[in-house]
């Protein structure tokens, strides 16, 4: 299955997954090991860097807020010049690139130009951040299905909130850290409970994660209060409660090793 994956002039685009570098595929770690030029960005942790082969010219377009080092336009053609250099150029990407990874337009882009895209699928954070954080996006009794939503503010934000409030589903949201009150209003007034429980995840499957957790209600305070900074996902959802309870049971069993097994509530 390796086909075109480490041909001259050839891109590939590779998920890098949320940060631990265990949690890149064998065809991500391939791609990065054969490649002469890979183009990266701030998302990608510094433990995924320390892979990348001392012999590839190494090219940092990152868009960290407030610090705009690389338009996607520049971008696009920064893999296009590399791609027509004849180089194998790895783009490498936090998460998952088809997931609010502009890597869909990247790969169109490339394509009208006649460059063969190849795309390995990367562990999007929604997925590796709740599993690090003992969060399961589905549980019997809980949530029957989840939503990956963005709250990026330059992003439209006309999705149908009504629906998403009262889905009674685990919703996910990227780049909300900015709105959290907005988002908390929103979902308020639509219906949620403000109850409801909501975890905050820094830095998700990295050394330097932190998870918060508490209710809608409380939401920009607990952001505030711990100083939460990007990146982070919010989670909401019945299913945060399932961390909350591994979190005490771990405290007990640390406590008290002859503790006996508490039966978790549905
Ligand atoms: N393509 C990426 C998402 C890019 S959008 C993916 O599939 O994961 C950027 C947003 O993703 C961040 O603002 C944050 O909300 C989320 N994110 C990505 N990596 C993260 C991490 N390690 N910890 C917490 N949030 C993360």
């Amino acid at each position: 299955m390796t086909n075109t994956l480490y041909q001259a002039g050839h891109i590939t685009l590779v998920g890098a997954g949320p940060g631990d570098p265990d949690l890149l595929t064998i065809k991500a770690m391939k791609a990065i090991e054969n490649a002469e030029c890979i183009i990266f960005d701030n998302l990608v942790s510094r433990e995924i860097r320390q892979l990348f082969p001392q012999s590839a010219q190494q090219i940092y377009v990152g868009k960290a807020k407030n610090h705009h080092s690389s338009t996607q336009d520049e971008i696009n053609h920064t893999l296009l010049n590399c791609a027509q250099q004849g180089l194998r150029v790895c783009r490498v990407k936090g998460g998952d690139s088809f997931v609010f990874g502009r890597g869909g337009e990247e790969m169109l882009f490339l394509a009208k130009h006649g460059i063969k895209v190849n795309v390995v699928p990367g562990i999007t954070a929604a997925s590796g951040c709740t599993t690090y954080a003992n969060i399961p996006l589905t549980h019997r009794g809980l949530a029957q299905g989840c939503t990956f939503i963005t709250a990026h503010a330059d992003k439209d934000l006309s999705l149908n909130w009504d629906a998403l409030a009262t889905l009674n589903q685990t919703l996910v949201v990227y780049m909300g850290l900015s709105k959290t009150q907005w988002l908390r209003d929103k979902l308020s007034a639509c219906g949620m409970c403000p109850s409801t429980p909501v975890a905050l995840i820094e830095r998700g499957c990295t050394p330097d994660q932190r998870i918060v957790t508490g209710t809608l209600e409380t939401l920009t305070q607990l952001k505030e209060q711990h100083a939460i900074q990007s990146p982070a996902l919010i989670v909401i959802g019945r299913v945060v409660s399932v961390s909350q309870q591994m979190s005490w049971l771990e405290q007990l069993q640390q406590t008290d090793n002859n503790a006996q097994p508490i039966k978790l509530s549905a």
